[in-house]
């Protein structure tokens, strides 16, 4: 089995957040060194987990959410897709309970943002999200949490109660060694214009959404 190599955490500030409908709560930010693919990863350390980290673990297993960055979604607010909403949603869930929002540096799935937007234009000419990635040269799914584990592992969490509806982001935890003892589902934040974005999710990445297959 694959370990994990070694990073450690280079920074942690404290960063009061307040989002658009007005939920505010603050968190932990934490920088690593030693992050396998060099990209600016960040965890957020939220509700008793704002606490500064000083030795390894301890407490309860914590709630834990790997997000994908979406510039489109999480800064302004895309009706495409559902990330800005997962987002908001899992920050409020995760400072209730005490956990960490990992905030990956993956755009697009790992294809990037030029290509994302490449995607949805070929999306509107009627292929579906993987299709379009696979038109384009690109794997369905690029994401490897390789670094979501690294970034655990210095911040002294060895087990997460893990808040997703994707079975690969579990696989892919528990094989670089991080016992993930729940899987705690996200609501589905469903619209007109991302319906069929999240019902070929559901279908096509066996993700846990009761969406209607038919949507869109
Ligand atoms: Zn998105």
């Amino acid at each position: 089995m694959p370990t994990a190599p070694a990073a450690t955490i280079r920074t942690q500030v404290l960063v009061p957040l307040r989002f658009a409908d007005g939920y505010e709560t603050t968190a932990r930010v934490f920088t690593f060194d030693g992050l396998i693919d060099g990209q600016e990863h960040l965890a957020f350390g939220l509700g008793d987990r704002a606490a500064a980290v000083t030795s390894a673990g301890g407490g309860a297993v914590p709630l834990v959410r790997p997000h994908s960055e979406c510039l489109t979604g999480d800064v302004f607010g895309s009706q495409r897709c559902d990330c800005g909403a997962q987002l908001r949603e899992a920050v409020e869930r995760i400072a209730g309970s005490g956990g960490y929002l990992l905030y990956l540096r993956q755009e697009g799935r790992g294809i990037g943002l030029y290509a994302k937007l490449d995607a949805y234009a070929l999306q509107d000419i009627g292929l579906d999200t993987y299709e379009a990635n696979l038109a384009l040269g690109h794997r369905e799914d690029e994401r490897c949490y390789l670094v979501a584990a690294q970034m655990l592992q210095a911040l002294g969490v060895s087990r997460v109660a893990l808040l997703s509806n994707n079975p690969d982001k579990a696989w892919q935890l528990r094989r670089f060694g991080v016992a993930v003892a729940a899987r705690v589902p996200t609501g589905v934040h469903l619209s007109a214009t991302n319906a069929h974005y999240l019902a070929t999710k559901a279908r096509r990445g066996a993700h846990t959404l009761d969406v209607p297959l038919s949507a869109g």
